[in-house]
């Protein structure tokens, strides 16, 4: 009997399970869950949302030439070839929209992001998973798991969960190597944390076969907002703003965005505060013997020795009113994502993890 049914591939998606941000019975709870930004948002956001307030009744620019301006400005790029969406994840969506469908393939890796999947299942295309070499992307892999019907291959550099990251020539090896109708979207939410790095900007430049995605939910300090953008070639901007809502982005989103990438202060500080502290939390936690790898972003993947450890490692510090995130969903159950906080953040979590390590759970 014929019946509503959704379109192929709908009912595969997994719903996506964010960080936690409450524990109940505890009031005060410090949240490592979702990768945000201890500092808050940029103080110059916080003052251009206040003045947008009376603009309210207006609809948004459809073209957000201004912000793109001010994206292509401080990062030195062609504002032409900038698109910006609700999040980074509505730009990999335009991406999965524009480029697959049913019998396309979409790859991602063992332990990316999981919007890959996601996005590939809603458009009715083929998820293939392709292992990674301990925790880090393998070019090698990728290239081998391509076929004539690969289109999209996402990945995240700097990775999350895993903190990890492959060099750019590497990056270029496989954008060069790629089947001729396949698109590398190199997913950059992670990038400003890594001094000296472009998020492969320079890349997408020189080929026409790379994107770059970019976000303001972690280091701009402003996940709430929900504001990302793209590079890309001309091209293939030309065909993602045919599937971009006219008005996808709030006059308040624009000006708050404008205004961080504007706050170069605040950019800095974060990045710094960031590194110090990364550092100081992955060693405090090597010292009580939970390890993990080199991290290029603002999270540590601690590893604990078996699922069952990581499960009641986590149950104790929700106990103690800090939440992490488990990562069980991303092939990792025996580790714990935790954000890298301000300072005292970092020393309780750490602290706690040596209480629970003592065995004084
Ligand atoms: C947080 C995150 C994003 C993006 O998030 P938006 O808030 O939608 O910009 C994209 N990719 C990865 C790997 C992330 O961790």
């Amino acid at each position: 009997m014929a019946g509503i049914e959704p379109q192929p591939g709908i009912m595969e998606i997994a719903l996506y399970v964010g960080g936690k941000s409450t524990v109940d019975g505890v009031s005060n709870v410090i949240k490592l869950s979702s990768n945000e930004n201890p500092w808050g948002p940029p103080p110059m956001a916080q003052k251009a949302v206040r003045r947008v307030v009376h603009e309210m009744h207006r609809y948004p620019s459809t073209d957000h030439a201004e912000l793109r301006a001010a994206i292509a400005e401080v990062n030195g790029l062609d504002a032409a070839r900038i698109v910006c969406g609700v999040g980074s994840d509505e730009v990999l969506q335009f991406l999965a929209q524009a480029y697959a469908g049913p019998g396309d393939e979409v790859i991602y890796t063992e332990h990316g992001f999981a919007m890959y999947k996601i996005l590939a299942h809603a458009v009715g295309a083929t998820p293939i998973e392709v292992a990674e070499t301990e925790r880090v992307v393998s070019v090698d892999n990728i290239l081998a798991a391509c076929t004539e019907r690969t289109k999209l291959v996402f990945i995240a550099n700097p990775n999350n969960p895993t903190g990890t990251m492959i060099g750019l020539a590497e990056i270029e090896r496989l954008a060069m190597n790629l089947p001729p109708q396949a698109i590398l979207v190199l997913d950059g939410a992670y990038a400003e944390y890594v001094e000296g790095y472009d998020g492969g900007a320079r890349l997408v430049d020189s080929r026409d076969n790379v994107v770059m995605t970019r976000t303001f939910s972690k280091l701009y300090g402003l996940g709430g907002m929900r504001v990302g953008w793209g590079y890309a070639p001309q091209a293939i901007i030309d065909v993602l703003n045919r599937v971009r809502q006219p008005f996808n982005l709030s006059n308040i989103a624009l000006k708050a965005a404008e205004a961080a990438v504007r706050d170069t202060a605040f950019v800095q500080k974060s990045r710094e505060e960031n590194s110090r502290l990364r550092a100081w939390l992955a060693e405090a936690l090597a010292e009580h013997g939970v390890p993990s790898d080199a991290s290029t972003a603002n999270f540590v993947l601690a590893r604990f020795g078996s699922a069952d450890e990581a499960a009641a490692c986590d149950a104790y510090l929700q106990s103690q009113g800090i939440i992490v995130r488990r990562v069980s969903g991303y092939g990792l159950p025996a580790a714990l994502r935790i954000t890298v906080g301000d300072e005292a953040s970092c020393r309780r979590v750490a602290h706690c993890i040596g209480l629970f390590k003592a065995g004084a759970r």
